[in-house]
C-alpha cells in the first residue's frame, strides 16, 4: 500500500487532484514507498494566496505569540525527533543514528529563533539634532519561498523557517520531490504548535513549482540550497524578478592533512567525512591532500578503516552507512568509479564489492577510495555526492592551500595538524566559507551563520543565525521631532543635524 503525498496549503492537506504526480522510493528496499503531488501553477498560486492572505495579521502578531508558537515547536520536535528522524531514513536512506543528527541539527535554528524579541531590537538614538530622535526597526518581507534539496529533508527546510516566520513573514516551502515527507510533518507540528493557518505552505513538485515561485509577484525573497547548476539559475532568475535572494549551491570539500597530524584521527575523520550520509552531505570530504610524506601511511589507514564499516539498511542495528538516495544516483556515483579507473588514478578500495547488510535491490554502493588522484581527473573536477574519496598527494603546505583556493567551490574545509602556527595560517588564507581544524565537518552551530564562498553561494547573505534575521528583515530608520514651542520655523537647507 503506497500513500499519497500532497501539498499543505493554509494548514490542512490540498484536496484538489493532482495532474502530475513522481514516485518516492525507500532506497534501501527498491521499492516505491509513495506518490507525490507535483504543484501546477494553480496550486503555486494557491500556496503563494494562502501565504499572501496570512500575512498582514502574522506580521502583527507580539514577538511574545511568535516566540510563543517557536517554543511550543521546539518542545514538540524534541518530544518527537525519533519520528522525523524514521521518515527521513526512510525515504533518504541515511541511518537512523545520523537522521537523528540532522533533526538535533535543526533544533539548534529553531532554538536560535525562539530569541527573537532579543534579534529583532533596533537601535535608538536620542537628540541626533535638537529635540529630534533616530530610530531603526526591521520589517517583514512579506511572502518568501524556501526551495530545499533532498540531503537533507528536515534540517535544510529548518534552517529558513524558523527564523522567517519569527521575523514575522509568511512562507511557501518547496521540498525535494525525493523525500518529501518530512516538509509535511515538520508543517504538522508547527501547526499544533499554533501557528495560524496559512504562514508556513508546502508545495511538492519540479522545475514547474520552482520556476512559479520565482515568477510569482508576490514572492518577495527565496532561500534556495541545492546544486550550483540550479543555484545559479535560481539566483538568476530570482534577482531578475525583483527579489532577495540566497542561493547555497554545490561543493567539493578538501581536507589537508600536513605532515605533524596525528595521522589516526586524520584518518578517523576522512572515513567518517567522507562517508557518513552515503557522501550525501554538501560538507562531506571529497578530497584528501596528503602533504608529503605521510601520503602512504595515510591511504593505508583510511583504506583499513574502511574494510570495517557496516554497509546497510539504516534501520537495523549496527549500519553506519546506507544506501544511496535513488538507483539513478547510484547509477550516477558508480560511473566516476569506472571514470577514475580509466583515468588512471589508483583504485585503493573498490566500494563495489562491498557486502551489505539490506535487500537486493536497494541502491548500494560501498565506500571507495582512489589514490594519486590529479586534478584533470573528473573524480576530482565533478561533484559526485556519493561514498568516493580522492586522495591528491601534495609536495607542500603552500601547493596544498593553491590547490584548494584555485577549486572553483569553496563551501567547507579542514585542516590537520598539530601546528597551531600552521593552521592559524590556514584560516587567513583559504578561500572557503567554513573551515575545521582537526575537525572535518565544521557546519557552524545555530547561533552562527551557515554559508560557502565561490560558487557553492550566490547571494551575500548566508543561512541561518544571525544573517538569517538580516536577510529575512529589512530596515527602516525613522527620524522623529514632536514639536515643542521652541521648533524654529520654515527653513529650506539641507538637515545639518546640529
Ligand atoms: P538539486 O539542485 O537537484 O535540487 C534542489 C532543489 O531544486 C529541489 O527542490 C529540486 O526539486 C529543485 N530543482 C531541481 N532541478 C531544478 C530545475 N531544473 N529548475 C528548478 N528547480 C530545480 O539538488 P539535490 O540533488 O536535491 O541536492 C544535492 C545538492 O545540494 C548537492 O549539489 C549539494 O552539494 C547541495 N547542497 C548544498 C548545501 C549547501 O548548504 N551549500 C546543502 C545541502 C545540499
Amino acid at each position: 500500500m503506497t500513500s499519497r503525498i500532497t501539498h499543505w496549503i493554509n494548514g490542512k492537506p490540498w484536496d484538489g487532484p493532482a495532474a502530475r504526480t513522481g514516485d518516492v522510493y525507500d532506497p534501501a528496499t527498491g521499492q516505491v514507498s509513495g506518490h507525490v503531488d507535483f504543484a501546477s501553477q494553480s496550486e503555486v498560486d494557491a500556496a503563494v494566496a494562502a501565504a499572501a492572505a496570512a500575512f498582514p495579521a502574522w506580521r502583527d502578531a507580539s514577538l511574545a505569540k511568535r516566540s510563543n508558537v517557536l517554543f511550543k515547536f521546539r518542545e514538540l520536535l524534541a518530544a518527537r525527533k525519533s519520528e522525523l528522524a524514521a521518515i527521513v531514513t526512510a525515504e533518504h536512506g541515511k541511518v537512523l543514528d545520523d537522521a537523528a543528527g540532522e533533526v538535533q541539527r535543526a533544533l539548534e535554528a529553531v532554538e536560535f529563533a525562539c530569541g527573537i524579541p532579543h534579534l529583532l531590537k533596533g537601535g535608538f538614538s536620542e537628540n541626533v539634532s535638537t529635540k529630534v530622535d533616530v530610530y531603526s526597526i526591521q520589517q517583514p518581507l512579506g511572502v518568501v519561498a524556501v526551495i530545499s534539496p533532498f540531503n537533507f529533508p528536515a534540517m535544510v527546510p529548518l534552517w529558513f523557517i524558523p527564523n522567517a516566520i519569527a521575523c514575522g513573514n509568511t512562507v511557501v516551502l518547496k521540498p525535494s520531490e525525493k523525500d518529501p515527507s518530512a516538509s509535511i510533518f515538520i508543517a504538522e507540528l508547527l501547526a499544533e504548535a499554533g501557528l495560524p493557518d496559512g504562514v508556513l505552505n508546502v508545495l511538492h513538485g519540479d522545475k514547474v513549482a520552482v520556476d512559479g515561485l520565482l515568477e510569482h509577484r508576490a514572492v518577495k525573497a527565496v532561500s534556495f540550497v541545492g546544486s550550483t547548476p540550479i543555484a545559479r539559475y535560481v539566483y538568476e532568475t530570482g534577482t531578475r524578478h525583483g527579489k532577495r535572494v540566497q542561493a547555497l549551491g554545490g561543493a567539493k570539500n578538501h581536507m589537508v592533512v600536513l605532515p605533524d597530524a596525528d595521522l589516526d584521527l586524520a584518518a578517523d575523520a576522512a572515513v567518517s567525512a567522507g562517508f557518513g550520509s552515503a557522501g550525501e552531505r554538501c560538507m562531506a570530504i571529497s578530497v584528501v591532500v596528503a602533504v608529503d610524506p605521510i601520503g602512504d601511511e595515510l591511504v593505508e589507514k583510511i583504506a583499513s578503516r574502511m574494510a570495517a564499516l557496516h554497509i546497510g539498511d539504516g534501520r537495523r542495528t549496527g549500519c553506519e552507512m546506507g544506501p544511496l538516495v535513488t538507483r539513478a544516483h547510484r547509477d550516477r556515483v558508480e560511473s566516476y568509479v569506472e571514470a577514475g579507473v580509466a583515468s588512471g588514478a589508483t583504485l585503493a578500495v573498490d566500494g563495489r564489492g562491498h557486502p551489505v547488510d539490506g535487500a537486493v535491490e536497494g541502491f548500494w554502493l560501498g565506500p571507495t577510495l582512489f589514490d594519486r588522484v590529479n586534478t584533470d581527473m573528473s573524480i576530482y573536477t565533478d561533484e559526485i555526492f556519493g561514498p568516493v574519496l580522492s586522495v591528491v598527494r601534495s609536495p607542500s603546505y603552500d601547493e596544498a592551500l593553491e590547490l584548494v583556493n584555485s577549486n572553483p567551490y569553496g563551501n567547507g574545509t579542514a585542516i590537520f595538524t598539530n601546528d597551531g602556527g600552521a593552521a592559524r595560517r590556514f584560516q587567513n588564507e583559504v578561500e572557503v566559507g567554513m573551515v575545521g581544524v582537526n575537525v572535518p565537518i565544521p557546519v557552524p552551530v545555530g547561533y552562527y551563520s551557515f554559508g560557502g564562498w565561490k560558487d557553492s553561494l550566490f547571494g551575500d547573505t548566508h543561512a541561518y543565525g544571525t544573517h538569517g534575521i538580516h536577510f529575512f528583515t529589512r530596515s527602516k530608520v525613522v527620524t522623529n521631532r514632536w514639536l515643542d514651542p521652541s521648533h524654529g520655523g520654515v527653513n529650506l537647507g539641507f538637515p545639518r543635524n546640529v
